[in-house]
């Protein structure tokens, strides 16, 4: 691993060695959540970083310390090149992890394995066909499913990421938990989190204290384990005892991890993101192709980076959902 320098401190002495590229603005999915009802403005296509550029801003980062590079996107198994990227990125001295719906996976078992990319983020917020339309707005369930089983069976690191959403996928809880029992999967219930167009507010989002409690009304508190939390570890991870896998909960709205956050974001588009709460953005695609060191850039992105949730620190900041319009939605920033 290269030396960690200091460019990738922020003021409050966090170390930032994770960084999540996303790949593409577009999808093959619109889950409710994500994609805004409206739609989203695509930038133009010659604003979108080129596979030469991902590599070439991927090292700089590795250079200086990032040991960890995630894909993501929109979804980033769409990109034409991605195996390519794939390739380029197994070069470089840092780990390779996928978030993606699924959909495509099975067309690139191959360039995963031949990257040594083992860790796959697996998005899937429901283990019912029906639902899955609902909340996707696509017909994919049966070939999201089938992927899901076959990188399972492939050996790969695979964890479900499943954002609940009041009185639609929250009765699913203990469902996803039961294919713990004998799997070794990761199950991570997530916050549905607010932004831009996604019609967020409070009692939508299924908080980290009532999964608890369905949880171990079900199973009975005795036999929820608490796990060690990995360090930097966005989730709190849990088992149900005896069970081959575990499940965790992200818990963006109602108990933050900023302390610990070691995560930068590069959007599809080129621009430095410090925080997914954060509407200012640092341009270093045009500094790349304008031929001036990017590290300047990195360094004030880092510098500008809040301690909790870009400055959204209390309660009553953050669920005033007006304050999250001015912000990327999700789709456009890579989760
Ligand atoms: N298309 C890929 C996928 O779905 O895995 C990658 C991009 S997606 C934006 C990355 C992650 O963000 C997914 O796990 C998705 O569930 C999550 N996500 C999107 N919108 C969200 C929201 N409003 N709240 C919480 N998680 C969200
Ligand atoms: Fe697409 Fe992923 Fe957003 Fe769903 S969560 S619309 S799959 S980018």
């Amino acid at each position: 691993m290269s030396t960690p320098s200091g460019l990738l401190y922020d003021s409050h002495q966090r170390f930032h060695n994770y960084l999540r590229i996303s790949l593409i603005e577009k999808c093959n999915l619109r889950c409710t959540y994500c994609m805004p009802s409206a739609g989203i403005q695509l930038s133009p296509k010659e604003s979108l970083m080129t596979s030469d550029e991902v590599y070439e801003i991927a090292r700089v980062f590795v250079q200086h310390g990032v040991d960890k590079i995630r894909l993501t996107g929109g979804e980033p198994l769409l990109r034409k090149d991605f195996g390519a990227i794939l390739d380029r990125l197994s070069t470089l001295d840092a780990s390779l992890a996928l978030t993606t719906n699924g959909v495509l996976l099975d067309r690139y078992i191959d360039d995963l394995k031949r990257a040594g990319l083992r860790k796959i983020n697996f998005s899937l917020d429901t283990l019912n066909p029906e639902s899955f339309n609902t909340i996707t707005l696509r017909d994919q369930f049966d070939r999201v499913h089938s992927n899901l089983q076959r990188v399972i069976k492939e050996g790969f690191d695979v964890k479900i990421n499943a954002v609940l959403l009041k009185n639609q996928n929250e009765e699913e809880i203990i469902d996803f938990i039961e294919l713990t029992r004998s799997q070794p999967l990761s199950i991570r219930f997530i916050e549905f989190m607010p932004f831009q167009g996604n019609a967020w507010d409070q009692s939508k989002t299924v908080s980290l204290a009532s999964i608890l409690k369905r949880v171990e009304h079900f199973y009975g508190a005795a036999q929820v384990e608490r796990l060690q939390d990995a360090p930097n570890d966005t989730a709190k991870n849990y088992k149900i005892r005896g069970f081959k896998g575990s499940f965790a909960v992200i818990s963006t709205v109602t108990n933050p991890f900023c302390d610990s956050c070691n995560r930068i974001r590069l959007t599809a588009n080129g621009k430095l993101r410090n925080c997914l709460f954060s509407d200012k953005e640092q341009d270093l695609l045009s500094a790349l192709r304008s031929g001036v060191s990017i590290e300047p850039v990195i360094q004030k992105a880092l510098q500008l980076k809040k301690a909790v949730r870009a400055g959204l620190d209390s309660p009553e900041t953050f669920e005033d959902y007006h304050t999250h319009q001015s912000n990327r939605s999700m789709i456009k920033i890579g989760g």
